[in-house]
């Protein structure tokens, strides 16, 4: 007998409030009062999500800068994203994947396209996860352009093949809260949240960033991504 839960779809229904809350509260461990690891997998008692695959749109330049800091400068508000990277399979972090990631600047305007064109390499870049399956990025909160609702994206590559392409999603009320603040506040509103983006719908609960302010006004913003391994 399969129990359906067990199953790699089964397990995209089981979720990211779990993890959100597994990583807030033990870093990256997974636990439940029945243990960890495989075997727990396999039982039932712990599920790790494989992550939506989503497009990568058309705003991705390949081999940019292994960096942290991806601002280059440019304003808005602080923003470190911390990145876990796991085996959806076993729910264990995965060493040494290339997290590379992409966004819009706080104005909504990507590097290399439109009025961006000339600089190719702002608010991109790229880290290797450590031993805890995390990547940090220092970048600021992105902008939101046209027809969208305010997301990074990303793409894991592991021994040198992609392994997870997706976008990273923001709670609207964050949002909210950020965007009343410059240089954000002199735009228009928004014109897409999350509900009505046409691909956040297509999974993007799923890829939902868990956001705490620090003490410094930093948004300190964490995603768990589970991937398989090819
Ligand atoms: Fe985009």
């Amino acid at each position: 007998m399969t129990d359906p839960r067990l199953t790699r779809r089964g397990s995209l229904v089981r979720l990211g409030g779990f993890l959100a809350t597994a990583v807030g509260a033990a870093g990256l461990k997974i636990e439940t009062s029945e243990g960890a690891g495989p075997a727990a997998v396999a039982s039932g008692a712990v599920s790790c999500v494989l992550t939506p695959e989503q497009t990568e749109g058309p705003y991705y330049i390949a081999n940019e800068a292994v960096r942290r800091n991806i601002t280059e400068g440019r304003p808005g508000l602080p923003l470190l994203l911390r990145a876990f990277v796991v085996n959806a399979s076993t729910c264990k972090p995965i060493k040494a994947a290339a997290v590379d990631i992409w966004h819009a600047d706080a104005g909504g305007i990507y590097s290399g396209f439109g009025s961006g064109a000339g600089n190719r390499t702002f608010m991109r870049g790229l880290q290797r996860t450590n031993a805890k399956g995390l990547a940090l990025f220092r970048t600021v909160y992105p902008g939101w352009y046209q027809g969208r609702t305010v997301h990074i994206h990303v793409k894991v590559h592991l021994g040198g093949n992609v392994v997870h392409t997706g976008q990273i999603y923001f709670p609207d009320a964050v949002t909210d809260a950020v965007y009343r603040n410059q240089p954000y506040s002199s735009r228009p509103n928004r014109d897409v949240r999350n509900a009505a983006d046409s691909i956040f719908r297509n999974g993007g609960s799923k890829s939902l960033v868990t956001v705490k302010k620090n003490g410094a006004g930093v948004y300190v913003a964490t995603i768990m991504m589970g991937v398989h391994r090819s």
